[in-house]
């Protein structure tokens, strides 16, 4: 069986404790190196065989696994949440033409960690009821339609991956898109890990204050981290609903 597993964004205790057992049972495990805190490695067991896969090909990461024997217990560890940039549909079809069974452990996505981090909420009433996740168009191509220049026009809250590098082009679009220059920023580098640094600005001030950070960071967008906000219909008294009688 193969576990492809979520690890969480840094911090070795947000990782689920689904996961962490597979971790202590795990007789391969193939890690997403280039961004995954090494210490989770440290919940395997002595026999563990451990690679690290940024320096493989998917077709060598699939020959690993297939090379195990049948009964192996292989956990595929991935940062965050797998379903976010973790390119596993790939992997998960290739073991489906292998006949090798899976199955998937969520896990914290680093955008859920950078949240906690700066204490923020991305859905604010009146603000924004919308997360859009995306990324700049770097070696990997954007379809045209999910331009962030188009997706800007909604002004809703963003959080952009993979696009740390590409500050300056990025606040350009957004910008190009409909955000005031002075909608608020925060750049998150590495939440939840011991040396997380938290960058804040404008869409003007925000590339050159946090031009040193180039990767391993999320831009956070939006009028969600102002000070301007209606508090929720869920907790006002006058509000009644399926769990509770409005009491005003
Ligand atoms: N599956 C992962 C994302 C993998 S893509 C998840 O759910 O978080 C890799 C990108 O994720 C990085 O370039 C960066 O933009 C972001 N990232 C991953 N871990 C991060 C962390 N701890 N802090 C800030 N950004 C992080």
């Amino acid at each position: 069986m193969v576990y492809f597993v979520g690890a969480g964004p840094g911090a070795t205790d947000l990782i689920t404790v689904r996961g962490m057992e597979l971790l202590k049972k795990a007789d391969l495990v193939i890690y997403a190196g280039s961004l995954l805190n090494p210490e989770l490695l440290g919940y395997c067991p002595a026999h563990t065989t451990v690679m690290n896969s940024a320096s493989m090909t998917l077709e060598e990461v699939i020959a690993a696994i297939a090379a195990c024997a049948p009964n192996s217990h292989i956990v595929r560890l991935h940062t965050g949440d797998p379903s976010i940039y973790g390119a596993i549909r790939e992997q998960m079809d290739r073991l489906d033409a292998l006949d090798i069974a899976y199955t998937v452990v969520p896990g914290v996505s680093s955008f859920c960690g950078a949240a906690a981090s700066i204490q923020a909420e991305y859905t604010l009433p009146s603000v924004s009821q919308t997360v859009i996740i995306s990324r700049m168009e770097g070696r990997t191509p954007v379809p045209q339609k999910e331009s962030i220049r188009s997706l800007a026009a909604h002004q809703a809250t963003m959080v952009l991956f993979l696009s740390a590098g590409m500050l300056e082009n990025l606040c350009a679009e957004l910008m190009a898109g409909g955000y005031p220059p002075e909608t608020p920023v925060a750049v998150v580098y590495k939440a939840t890990w011991p040396d997380e640094e938290i960058v804040r600005g404008t869409l003007q001030t925000v590339p050159e204050l946090a031009s040193h950070i180039q990767q391993t960071a999320l831009v956070l967008v939006g009028e969600f981290l102002g000070d301007e906000y209606e508090r929720s219909k869920l907790y006002d008294p006058s509000f009644s609903h399926a769990c509770r009688e409005a009491k005003v």
